[in-house]
């Protein structure tokens, strides 16, 4: 037996020991050589050597400054169950490769889907992927040739439109980003209607009162879906059910490796139909895009396990808190302009005292920032991702943040 394909515990230990610690290699590539090495060094000295950059170069979702990106920080258990994954490489393209993943997979749609309406529905690498899919399922089910999108949608509508051949109208939107609704044609009964419940630069949904309306609904839920699973903020998606697909990026707000979301339907039976391939090694049909397929399931599994639905909307309520705090405190700065209030964990504000964005962001701790343009105009724009964070950094460059001190 080749010892490369055991369980070296040794190895193990060492790795977990190196993810835990501080010490390792420098964080750069510098050790790294330029082209690929005729002879290995080892798998101990592969770990050893690359620690500092994989690890300690990374930067961290989990520190207390982080409140930048849609990228969330991971529970621990989700490594675990990765660190799994890997071991034994299932492959859900085909049953015989995958006796229980595809079930675990199975089980996973099973317990999200009614949180959207939804009946069924598969795991895709991100919703980039879940997009192009649900816009496959509506030319290919419901025949529809138009989409029309506000121009807030993810670019990965205009991406999916073009590999399908679809034709893309799109409806402008208010300044805060959300579909301008008299915009919309009246009669959308050959069309794909897209609405965004959390646009990517300002967190705005689309009236969802408009679902429902077009030959074919889909819901780009990438950010915000997950708030369906919390108590106090499901309300703000009320209309999502009637949609007839939907996708969420479980390595967004559910805190999942990446990569990781979900594709849901209405009516999985009759999208999958559209979505179906035989092959003759193939025992099963291939259902979506994706041929070989990992078990992306078992890390939210887990977690949906470990946490349970409230523990997930604990730590989500918690992100929506941060934003409503970060949201009060700039309102109540006179030097400072928000956009509108947070309605998805997103915030949106600029500095109206003579400073410029990049002035300002100079001063921001690391990874508590982005930008975003909205009207030609940039500004600051925060993403309430990271439970862990701690605003007071932030908070306190913004209370000192006086010109002359600039
Ligand atoms: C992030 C995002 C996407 C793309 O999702 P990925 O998981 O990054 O592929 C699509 N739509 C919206 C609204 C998003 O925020």
């Amino acid at each position: 037996m080749d010892p490369s394909f055991t369980a070296d515990k040794a190895g193990l230990l060492r790795a977990v020991e190196l993810l835990a610690s501080q010490d390792g290699s420098a964080p750069t590539l510098q050790a790294v050589p330029l082209g690929l090495p005729d002879s290995g060094i080892g798998e101990m000295a592969a770990l050893e050597l690359l620690a500092g950059p994989v690890l300690r170069g990374a930067r961290n979702l989990a520190s207390a400054d982080a409140f930048a990106h849609m990228d969330p920080p991971t529970p621990w258990v989700t490594w675990a169950a990765t660190l799994w994954n890997a071991s034994v490489n299932q492959n859900l393209l085909h049953p015989d490769t995958a006796p229980v993943a595809r079930a675990i997979e199975q089980r996973v749609v099973d317990w999200l889907s009614p949180y959207f309406g939804m009946d069924g529905g598969h795991m895709v690498p991100g919703s980039t992927v879940a997009n192009l899919t649900a816009l496959w399922a509506a030319r290919d089910a419901a025949g529809v040739r138009t989409v029309v999108a506000s121009s807030a949608a993810h670019l990965s509508i205009r991406k999916a439109c073009k590999i399908l051949d679809l034709k893309l109208i799109e409806i402008p939107t208010d300044r805060r980003g959300m579909i301008q609704a008299d915009q919309v044609p009246a009669d959308l009964s050959a069309c794909c209607l897209v609405l965004t419940a959390g646009t990517t630069g300002t967190g705005a949904i689309d009236p969802l009162a408009l679902a429902g309306r077009a030959a074919w609904t889909h819901i780009d839920a990438a950010w915000a879906g997950p708030l369906r699973l919390s108590g106090q903020h499901a309300q703000r998606l009320r209309g999502i059910e009637v949609a007839d697909s939907v996708a969420v990026s479980a390595h967004k707000w559910l805190f999942q490796p990446k990569e990781s979301a979900l594709i849901l339907f209405r009516d999985a039976k009759r999208a999958h139909a559209a979505l179906s391939f035989g092959g003759a090694y193939l025992a099963a049909p291939n259902v979506g895009i994706l041929g070989s397929h990992g078990a992306v399931a078992v890390p939210l599994l887990a977690m949906l396990l470990a946490w349970g639905r409230t523990g997930f909307a604990a730590r989500i309520d918690r992100c929506m808190a941060h934003a409503a705090d970060l949201a009060s405190a700039i309102k109540s700065d006179a030097r400072l302009q928000l956009l509108a209030e947070p309605e998805t964990g997103l915030v949106n504000w600029r500095p109206i005292d003579g400073r410029t964005i990049d002035d300002v962001l100079a001063r921001l701790p690391t990874g508590s920032a982005s930008t975003t343009v909205i009207d030609n105009e940039r500004w600051m724009r925060h993403v309430a991702a990271n439970p862990n964070a701690n605003l007071g950094g932030l908070l306190s460059v913004l209370r000192g943040a006086d010109p002359s001190s600039a």
